[in-house]
């Protein structure tokens, strides 16, 4: 694949079109070098120094982070944008998938660009180490854990009104949690009662109570007011079930009324030192159970 190849490549398949001229294209592609790898080889490796930006020009390779996967790249897409950064080293691995051809540019590729067109050298350094930068920042995104505790605050339709002239009340209490609601809930406790909600979700029928239930699975929820409508059907009655049994599983305290999320409230915003906690005996049997299923041989 010769330089006139590699430009036609380019301008079709990759998005450097949006950014660079033909002319600055086929400077570029002049410096690119082809190469063929097998399936299952690791083109590049995290930490290792960032010498080379790499084209992929047919077939696919994966970008991981330790065992989590990033992307999956295909033809047209570029790898290796560490290179141009003052970092110096790759943020991932990335391992090809099934036979590639790749086109690679090396640093001294890359000074050849330099020597000869300097401006369009220099503005590929800025094209690549910005996305270099919003890769980084998806991989933070991705890594970030969540290490908050919430107070969950849903009520069914029939019950905002009573949430609301609660959470009027307890308004003191409430500031004192990092808040999270199902999406209507969240709202009115915003507009007619002046609470920050920390984190908002879908509303429940929609699959905020899921969302919900899985921060409990993640450790996520320190306290649940959920005010049910005992008195209507609802069409998520499986979620509601869920999110119940959800806390029963990781001895969530849950309210689903006034009363009892005085008491909770109250409960919550005081230390018990004196009271030992009560082992969860289900979860710790059932994960022991699972840790035996996963060490059986298949
Ligand atoms: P909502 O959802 O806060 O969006 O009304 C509550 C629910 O019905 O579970």
């Amino acid at each position: 694949m010769g330089t006139e190849d590699l430009t036609n490549f380019l301008i079709a398949s990759s998005e450097l079109p949006k950014t660079f001229s033909e002319d600055e294209i086929a400077a570029f592609a002049a410096q690119l070098h082809v190469e063929e790898h097998p399936a299952g080889e690791l083109l590049m490796k995290e930490s290792t120094p960032a010498c080379s930006l790499m084209l992929l020009l047919s077939g696919e390779v994966r970008r991981m982070l330790a065992d989590v996967e990033l992307d999956l790249l295909r033809a047209g897409e570029f790898f290796g944008e560490s290179m141009f950064t003052d970092e110096g080293s790759h943020f991932a691995n990335v391992v090809t998938t099934q036979p590639v051809t790749i086109a690679r540019l090396s640093v001294d590729h890359y000074g050849s660009l330099v020597e000869t067109a300097p401006i369009t050298a220099r503005k590929f350094k800025q094209y690549f180490s910005a996305i270099h930068m919003q890769e980084v920042y998806e991989k933070q995104g991705l890594s970030f854990v969540d290490q908050r505790s919430y107070l969950g605050l849903v009520a069914h339709n029939e019950m905002k009104e009573s949430l609301m002239g609660f959470a009027g009340i307890h308004a003191d209490k409430l500031k004192r949690f990092h808040l999270v609601a199902t999406g209507t809930t969240g709202i009115k406790l915003y507009q007619e009662v002046g609470l920050m909600i920390s984190k908002k979700l879908a509303s429940g029928p929609l699959g905020g109570d899921q969302a919900i239930g899985k921060m409990i699975s993640e450790n996520n929820i320190k306290g649940l007011i959920f005010f049910r409508d005992p008195l209507s059907a609802h069409p998520h009655h499986a979620d509601i079930e869920a999110l119940g049994r959800l806390c029963d599983v990781y001895q969530v305290p849950m309210a689903t009324n006034p009363g009892g999320a005085a008491a909770l409230l109250n409960y919550l915003l005081i230390d018990h030192p004196e009271e030992p906690a009560i082992p969860n005996r289900v979860l710790e049997k059932y994960k022991n159970a699972q840790k035996k299923v996963v060490a059986q041989p298949a």
